[in-house]
Parts: C-alpha cells; sequence; structure tokens
C-alpha cells in the first residue's frame, strides 16, 4: 500500500508557515516503513531537533481506480480516520531551500501515525467533519473538512490523474494551523467529533 500526502490544504496554515496558496494541491508520498505500529510511542528521531505535529483527516480507498472522475469519487472510499503526518520541519526547510524532495523530513520511520476509522455514513455531516488534536490535553490544532482548499472527492480524482489507487490505500488530507514542535514526554490524542481516534506518546 501506499500512503497519498496533501499539503497546503488549509489556508491558516498556509499562512503560518509563510508559504504560497498553490494553484494545484502538493502532493507527496510516504512508505508503508512509515507506520507506526500499533500501541508503539512516537519516538524521536536523532537527525531532528524539530519534529511537529500535523494532524489530518485520512481517506481509505477501498476500491481500485485511476483516472476517477469526481462524481465518482466517494464510491472510493468508505472509511475516514485521523492520523498524524509527523515532519522534521528543520530538515524540511533545508530541503525546501535547496529545492530538494521533502522524503528525508516526511517519510522517515515512524513518521505516520493511523488512528481509527469511521465508517463515513456514521458521521452527520460529511462536507464538515470536525476534528482536533490534544496534546498534553490541551488543544493543539483543530479543523474541519469544511475549510479544505481541496475536499476529499476532488483530491481523490486529482491524485487518481497521477496514481492508480489500491485498496487499503491512504491519502492524508492536509493539516490545518496550529502544527507545533513535540518534545519528550508529550500525549497525543486525537478526535473526530466527539470520537477519541488515538493516543500516542512521545519518547
Ligand atoms: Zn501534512
Amino acid at each position: 500500500m501506499k500512503i497519498i500526502c496533501i499539503g497546503r490544504n488549509y489556508s491558516d496554515h498556509i499562512k503560518e508557515l509563510s508559504n504560497t496558496k498553490p494553484t494545484n494541491p502538493v502532493v507527496f508520498l510516504k512508505p508503508d516503513s512509515s507506520i507506526i505500529a500499533k500501541n508503539q510511542n512516537f519516538i524521536i528521531p536523532s537527525f531532528s531537533s524539530e519534529i511537529h505535529h500535523e494532524v489530518e483527516l485520512v481517506v481509505k480507498i477501498n476500491k481500485v481506480g485511476k483516472h476517477i472522475d469526481e462524481s465518482f469519487s466517494n464510491k472510493y472510499y468508505n472509511e475516514i480516520g485521523l492520523g498524524i503526518d509527523f515532519t522534521a520541519r528543520d530538515i524540511q526547510n533545508n530541503l525546501k531551500e535547496k529545492g530538494h524532495p521533502w522524503e528525508k523530513s516526511k517519510a522517515f520511520d515512524n513518521s505516520c501515525l493511523v488512528g481509527e476509522f469511521i465508517v463515513k455514513d456514521e458521521l452527520e455531516n460529511q462536507s464538515n467533519i470536525e476534528f482536533s488534536l490534544k496534546k498534553n490535553n490541551l488543544i493543539v490544532q483543530s479543523g474541519s473538512s469544511s475549510q479544505m482548499l481541496w475536499k476529499i472527492d476532488e483530491l481523490i480524482s486529482y491524485v487518481s490523474q497521477y496514481f492508480t489507487l489500491k485498496i487499503g490505500d491512504l491519502i492524508f488530507t492536509g493539516t490545518p494551523a496550529g502544527v507545533s514542535k513535540i518534545i519528550s514526554g508529550d500525549l497525543l490524542e486525537g478526535y473526530i467529533n466527539s470520537n477519541k481516534m488515538f493516543s500516542l506518546k512521545v519518547k
């Protein structure tokens, strides 16, 4: 399986990193080796001194497809979850400056937390899915699918022009504002509406 990630999909996060609003979705990949095993902690890697959390809605693909028309996108997923796209911001800034690919900062081992999933039809309003991240019991990030620059169905259509989507593939749909550095001892807890989707300790 593959993990397709969308960057710069919320205006408030684009502003906080002083990025410019893209004309098309920013897309990058994480390998399956980046997923944190169930019930494991996040261990800060030695190569970075600035790991940021990015909480994101995650779409699980359940049907093979390519060149998917936006009007059919909703037939390609049944579950929506929550995860964290961990980012070595110091390394990413360095790579960005040089115009190099982002993988060392985004795709390293354990850079991808995949929490629980909810069947999409159980969500009251799929165009306004509210989610949040608590760090040590304080809400640090919150957003809604309604704030996405490109909505889930548009993203599925867009990425499927480049990558064949396969069963089990995940799409990380971008993060709202509030990204910040994590340190050893932090506790990260994610919510969709009032449902707890994950709990993760930082070591
Ligand atoms: Zn992200």
